[in-house]
């Protein structure tokens, strides 16, 4: 496992921004644009691996609403970017042989934006709304009736001569995702039948991930290799399978035609600086940071993000959950403090 020197983290300080990183677990551009990209997506319950919890309760449902010939319930799945949330809504859709339309909620900002969708619903289609803590008020308050009754209240003219006229909407499922359940209006919380939480994925399933999509990119990746992009994605498929294409691209130049092995992987993922355990040049930016200009912490949000040219706001969504989850930092009232782990795995002695 590769350990990252501090005079390293010094290196590419003034190269690196928390923005379009490659081990970011929002989607890029090349995520849904790379050729053969949505080809990795699991179709089926039985493709989609990990989130067992997850896979029982929506099997479940699912078969029900078959067996009742009826809608499925309302689903809301939150959790971290990159997990599995759209996918599956895909494979829920395939698995009631429906139709998926897939929107977020910053493309409904017009009334007429979400009514479009609604009426022109066929029976039991499913609607995935991602991002759904972003939605108006508006667009809620309309979403509010159809989901409970199937129903939506229009209101047509202005002033004194407006009316409301109801319209009948055919049975049908809301898919709910969000990275932040928290946001969620309670209204809207209260209305999905199922809520469904997605976990970051253990390195057994990660490493099946990586294989499933090697296999389908037409790669050969010996079981080291896997592992080694299994420990590096940050437990999360979306960073995984784009690490996988930076580790296609090294194999590519050097015209490596047989099995790629984990040296070729640490090769690549290096040459991005991403380390052993996922870290990439921001992450050490801001752990180097603390460690030689504060022994360490505790330093409040606003100063690192100053030192770092960073927004705050961007730092505390994007860099520090990792680390956190990792338990390289600790976010305490004072500030920020880098653990003793975040010492070690830069290279640092454990007490300051
Ligand atoms: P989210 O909607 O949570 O941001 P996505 O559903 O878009 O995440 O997943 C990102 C990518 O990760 C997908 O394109 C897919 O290739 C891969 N992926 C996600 N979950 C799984 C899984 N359980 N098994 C295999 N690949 C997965």
């Amino acid at each position: 496992m590769a350990i990252v020197s501090s005079s390293a983290g010094r290196a590419e300080s003034s190269k690196t921004t928390a923005k379009n990183r490659l081990v970011d677990a929002a989607p890029l551009p090349e995520d849904t644009t790379a050729p053969r990209e949505d080809g990795l997506r699991p179709r089926r319950l039985d493709d989609y691996i990990g989130q067992h919890e997850l896979k029982q309760v929506l099997s479940i449902a699912v078969q029900a609403a078959i067996g009742r010939g009826d809608a499925l319930d309302h689903v809301l799945l939150y959790g971290p970017p990159g997990l599995g949330k759209t996918t599956m809504a895909l494979v829920l859709a395939e698995e009631l042989g429906v139709k998926c339309r897939i929107t977020s909620a910053p493309a409904l900002e017009r009334p007429r934006d979400i009514v479009g969708l609604l009426v022109n619903l066929q029976p039991r289609e499913l609607l995935f709304i991602d991002e759904i803590h972003r939605l108006t008020r508006v667009a809620e308050e309309l979403l509010y009736p159809a989901m409970e009754d199937r129903r939506l209240d229009l209101t047509v003219g202005k002033g004194s001569t407006a009316r409301t006229r109801t319209l009948d909407l055919p049975p049908f499922t809301l898919v709910g995702a969000t990275t932040r359940a928290g946001a969620l209006s309670s209204p809207l919380r209260d209305r999905f039948g199922l809520i469904q939480r997605l976990e970051f994925y253990g390195i057994d399933d990660l490493r099946a991930i990586v294989k499933r999509a090697t296999g389908l990119l037409g790669l050969q990746l010996n079981e080291e290799a896997c592992l080694e992009i299994a420990r590096r994605c940050r437990g999360t498929p979306r960073i995984a399978n784009r690490l996988l294409r930076r580790v296609r691209d090294v194999a590519t130049v050097r015209g490596v035609s047989t099995l790629i092995d984990a040296a070729l992987v640490d090769e690549a993922l290096s040459l991005h600086r991403v380390d052993g355990r996922g870290l990439d040049a921001s992450d050490r930016r801001l752990l180097e940071l603390l460690l030689e200009s504060h022994g360490g912490g505790p330093v409040g949000l606003e100063t690192l993000a100053a030192a770092l040219g960073e927004d705050p706001a961007t730092l505390e969504a994007v860099v520090e959950p990792f680390l956190l989850q990792l338990g390289f930092l600790q976010r305490t009232p004072r500030g920020r403090v880098v653990t003793s782990a975040g010492r070690r795995h830069l290279g640092w002695s454990e007490q300051p």
